[in-house]
C-alpha cells in the first residue's frame, strides 16, 4: 500500500501518552499543529508513517507562544528586533508574580480601590526627585501622543526642523504628533535652529515647545541647536523627549540626555522609553510639573494608553531592583569580555571548530547613543555557522563581518556562555 495512505490519523497520534500529556500544558491547538507538521512530513515521504508520533513530539514547541528566547550576540545592546532591553531576573519574577490576580489597583488593608500601579509610580518618582509627578503609559510614542493631545490638540507644537525624527519601521514623530489634531510649527533648518527662531514662533496658539533628542542619528559640521535651559524663558511649557530613559547622567554616554538633567535644565515635562537604557519593560514615562502630568493622566485618552499590570510590576522591580542586564552590558569590562571570548574560542577550537577570539565593537542601538562605540570581544566562526545557529535551539544571533560570523559577548549575560558552546557544537552538525 502507498505509504501516504498509511499516515496515522490525528486522533490516533494524539493518543500517544507523550502528546496527550502535553495537551494540558500547551493546549490542544499547539499539539495538533505539531502532529499536522509530522503528518505532512510522512506524506512527503520524509519520515516513515510509524515515526509520526516521535516526529510530533520532537516538533513540540517549548511554550504555547511562538515567540522564542534568543541569545543576542549581535553586539547591539538594545536590539529592536530582539525585543530591546532584556529584563532583569528581578523584573521577570515580579512580572510572573503579577500575572495572576494581583492588587494592581486594590488596597488590601481597606478593601477599596487604590491608585493603579502605585508601587511603580512611587518608585519612578523616588528615582527622579526633580519630577513633581510622574505617569506611565504604553511606550514613549504613547507618551508623546498623550502630551500632544492633552496640551496642544487644536493648537501648535513648536519644534525644530532638525528634530523631526523617524523612530523606526516608517514611524515618524511629526506624523504621530499631527495625528492628535495638533499642528506643527516648524522652526529653524535641518542643521541650525536658534533661540530667535523659537521666540518668533511662540504665541497664543502655542501648546508647548518640543525638544526631541536625535537619538538614532547625528549631524555634524555647521550645526546649532538650542538647549532646553535656553527655552525656559519663552513663557510656554517645554517638553523634552529624551528617548532613552536614562533617569540620571551616565558618564559612559556623555551625549545622552537624562530625565533629571532635563528637568533641572528647565523642562516642564520629560518623556522617555522604559525599554531602552533604563533596561526595563516597554513603557512610556512622563515626568515633570504636577499640573501638566495631571492633565495628561486625567485626559480620556490616558485610559487607552494605560499599561498592563505585568509592565507595572516589571518596571517597579527594574527601578528598585539590582543593576539591569542593560546596565551590566554597558559597563562590562572589555578585558573581561576578551577573557570570555578566549575561553569560548579555546573550548571550541579544542573540539575542532575553526573558532578564534577577536576584538569587536558593540553599540547601544535601539535608537540610543548613536556614534558611541563600545570596545568588545567576539568569537569568530566560519560564516556557514550563521543559519544553523540562528535556527537552532536556543537561536543564537550574531553578525557577519568580513566573511566571518562574529558572536559578540557584550550583550550576552556571562552565565549563558556555556549555552553558546553547546549551540556551536550542535550547529557544526
Ligand atoms: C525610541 C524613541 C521614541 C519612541 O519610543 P518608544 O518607546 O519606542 O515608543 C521616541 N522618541 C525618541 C527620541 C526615541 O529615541
Amino acid at each position: 500500500m502507498d505509504s501516504r495512505r498509511r499516515v496515522p490519523r490525528t486522533d490516533l497520534v494524539l493518543a500517544d501518552p507523550r502528546l496527550a500529556a502535553t495537551v494540558g500544558r500547551l493546549g490542544r491547538a499547539v499539539v495538533k499543529d505539531a502532529v499536522a507538521h509530522a503528518q505532512r512530513r510522512a506524506r512527503q515521504g520524509e519520515i516513515a508513517p510509524e515515526e509520526v508520533a516521535d516526529a510530533a513530539v520532537a516538533a513540540l514547541p517549548p511554550y504555547a507562544a511562538s515567540m522564542r528566547p534568543v541569545l543576542n550576540m549581535t553586539g547591539v545592546l538594545l536590539h529592536t528586533n530582539l525585543g530591546r532591553a532584556p529584563l532583569s531576573a528581578a523584573a521577570v519574577s515580579a512580572a510572573v508574580s503579577a500575572a495572576g490576580s494581583a492588587d494592581v489597583e486594590f488596597d488590601l488593608a481597606t478593601g477599596a480601590r487604590a491608585r493603579r500601579g502605585r508601587g511603580a509610580v512611587e518608585a519612578l518618582a523616588r528615582a527622579v526627585p526633580a519630577a513633581e509627578d510622574v505617569h506611565v503609559v504604553n511606550n514613549n510614542a504613547a507618551a508623546l501622543v498623550l502630551v500632544a493631545t492633552a496640551l496642544a490638540a487644536g493648537r501648535e507644537i513648536v519644534v525644530s526642523r532638525g528634530e523631526l525624527v523617524e523612530i523606526g519601521d516608517g514611524f515618524r514623530i511629526p506624523d504621530l504628533l499631527v495625528s492628535t489634531g495638533a499642528r506643527l510649527h516648524e522652526v529653524g533648518t535641518t542643521n541650525r535652529t536658534s533661540h530667535a527662531d523659537y521666540a518668533a514662533a511662540v504665541g497664543p496658539e502655542t501648546g508647548f515647545v518640543l525638544k526631541v533628542h536625535p537619538s538614532n542619528f547625528r549631524i555634524e559640521g555647521f550645526t546649532g541647536a538650542v538647549e532646553v535651559a535656553e527655552l525656559r524663558d519663552l513663557g510656554v511649557p517645554v517638553v523634552a523627549d529624551i528617548g532613552s530613559g536614562l533617569l540620571a547622567h551616565e558618564p559612559l554616554l556623555p551625549g545622552e540626555p537624562d530625565a533629571a538633567g532635563a528637568l533641572k535644565a528647565g523642562a516642564d515635562l520629560v518623556t522617555a522609553s522604559g525599554d531602552k537604557l533604563l533596561g526595563g519593560p516597554q513603557a512610556g514615562l512622563l515626568l515633570g510639573r504636577r499640573d501638566l502630568v495631571e492633565r495628561c493622566r486625567r485626559h480620556p485618552l490616558a485610559r487607552a494608553l494605560r499599561v498592563d499590570k505585568l509592565t507595572l510590576a516589571a518596571l517597579e522591580a527594574t527601578l528598585r531592583g539590582p543593576a539591569t542586564p542593560v546596565h551590566e552590558a554597558l559597563h562590562a569590562d572589555p578585558a573581561a569580555l576578551g577573557r570570555r571570548a578566549e575561553a569560548l574560542a579555546g573550548e571550541l577550537a579544542g573540539a575542532g571548530v575553526d573558532a578564534r577570539a577577536v576584538p569587536s565593537e558593540a553599540a547601544v542601538g535601539g535608537g540610543g547613543a548613536p556614534g558611541v562605540r563600545l570596545p568588545s570581544a567576539a568569537v569568530s566562526l566560519p560564516e556557514r555557522f550563521t543559519v544553523p545557529l540562528r535556527t537552532g535551539e536556543p537561536p543564537v544571533v550574531g553578525r557577519v563581518e568580513g566573511g566571518r560570523l562574529l558572536l559578540d559577548l557584550r550583550a550576552l549575560p556571562p552565565d549563558r556562555d556555556g549555552d553558546v558552546v553547546r549551540a556551536v557544537l550542535r550547529a557544526r552538525g
